[in-house]
């Protein structure tokens, strides 16, 4: 799930430098690169010793057909920014392979990965960014997330070795693993078999989805997903649909069913001037939020610019060409009509 919020980092360390070489090879960008010299430096965690199960399980190993994946050289599969510009890096793969790919859960699609984000879930995370979105919102700010095949493909095995490496330092920092995208529910297998990985190291979990394919999900897997961030965009169907292309009922009902399981959420908004501030329509999202029982903390997200580059350089129309961020006193007024129904909200 995009998100209309810029980025705040600190430095993960990773706890051990060389756990796997096909993992290490597989983010040339966690070696001290310029990008990591300008985070702010945190206590590094002590070095973990390289756990057996880092290698891929005997059950996985023999279940996974390695697929060829293209090589991009110059493409590093952690990114600065999930604002960079990735496309094609999947493009040669047979469909076959791909179908197989999202039927096992063995392989999945990375946009890239990024490290030290706090505005992501609770402390500081590692997020992993899926390709694949089914949504067509007009504020999306990675238009390039909404291909499968733009992402890289990544197995289980090299994305748990990759994890292990910042487990230690995630603990310490009260963090976790946050898979977002594009949608990563497009992708459900996968996301199921490398949280079950990070929850067997001890990290904590958290998903940021739109909710439309919630039922993709057992009550079993959602037991491996610690924290819900989902996206709830309008509440109107009629302005839904013109904003994301797609109808709201998967979404609600996906938070009526994490409400009676007491998962805990956290809901996301994107506030969008002459889009989204219909204050009455916030009002509704904010009674259905609170009537859920388990929302911890709305999140309003000011619309930002920031993804413009992507829609013109994919050549895709983009509707809010002229739209400005929102003021600081209209964030405000939608944060308090969530706050008057009894949420926290920021
Ligand atoms: S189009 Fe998909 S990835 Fe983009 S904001 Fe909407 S739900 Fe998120």
């Amino acid at each position: 799930m995009a998100k209309a919020r810029t980025k705040s980092r600190r430095s993960v360390k990773p706890a051990k430098k060389k756990v796997n070489k096909k993992a290490a090879k597989m983010s040339r960008g966690a070696k001290a690169g310029k990008a990591a010299k300008s985070r702010k430096s945190t206590k590094p965690a002590k070095p973990a010793k390289p756990a057996k199960s880092a290698k891929p399980a005997p059950s996985a190993a023999a279940s996974y057909k390695p697929l060829k994946a293209p090589k991009h050289p110059r493409i590093g599969l952690e990114a600065a920014s999930p604002f960079e510009m990735r496309v094609n890096l999947a493009k040669d793969l047979p469909e076959t392979d791909v179908q197989s790919a999202l039927d096992s859960g063995d392989m999945g699609f990375l946009h890239s990965f990024t490290t030290g984000s706090t505005v992501d879930g609770p402390g500081v995370r590692v997020v992993a960014w899926t390709t694949g979105c089914q949504w067509r919102c007009r504020y999306c700010h990675n238009p390039d997330t909404w291909t499968m095949r733009n992402g890289y493909p990544v197995s289980v095995a090299n994305a748990t070795a990759e994890l292990r490496k910042y487990s230690q330092g995630l603990k310490v920092m009260n963090g976790g693993l946050t898979i977002s995208g594009g949608e990563p529910l497009m992708q459900h297998r996968f996301v199921v078999k490398v949280f079950d990985a990070a929850k067997k190291m001890g990290v904590h979990t958290t998903i940021e989805t739109n909710g439309f394919l919630g039922e993709r999900l057992s009550d079993d897997d959602l037991a491996k997903i610690d924290l819900v961030m989902l996206g709830v965009k309008a509440w109107g169907g009629e302005l839904h649909k013109e904003l994301t292309g797609r109808d709201n009922g998967p979404t609600l009902e996906f938070g009526r069913r994490l409400a009676k399981l007491k998962k805990r959420i956290w809901v996301r908004f994107v506030l969008v001037p002459n889009l989204t501030d219909d204050l009455d329509d916030v009002g509704k999202i904010a009674e259905f939020a609170a009537s859920l029982g388990n929302v911890e903390r709305v999140e309003v997200l000011p619309f930002h610019q920031m993804g413009r580059f992507k829609w013109h350089e994919l050549g895709i129309r983009y509707h809010l060409e002229d739209t400005q961020p929102p003021s600081a006193e209209l964030v405000e007024r939608a944060c308090a009509v969530f706050r008057a129904a009894g949420l926290e909200a920021h």
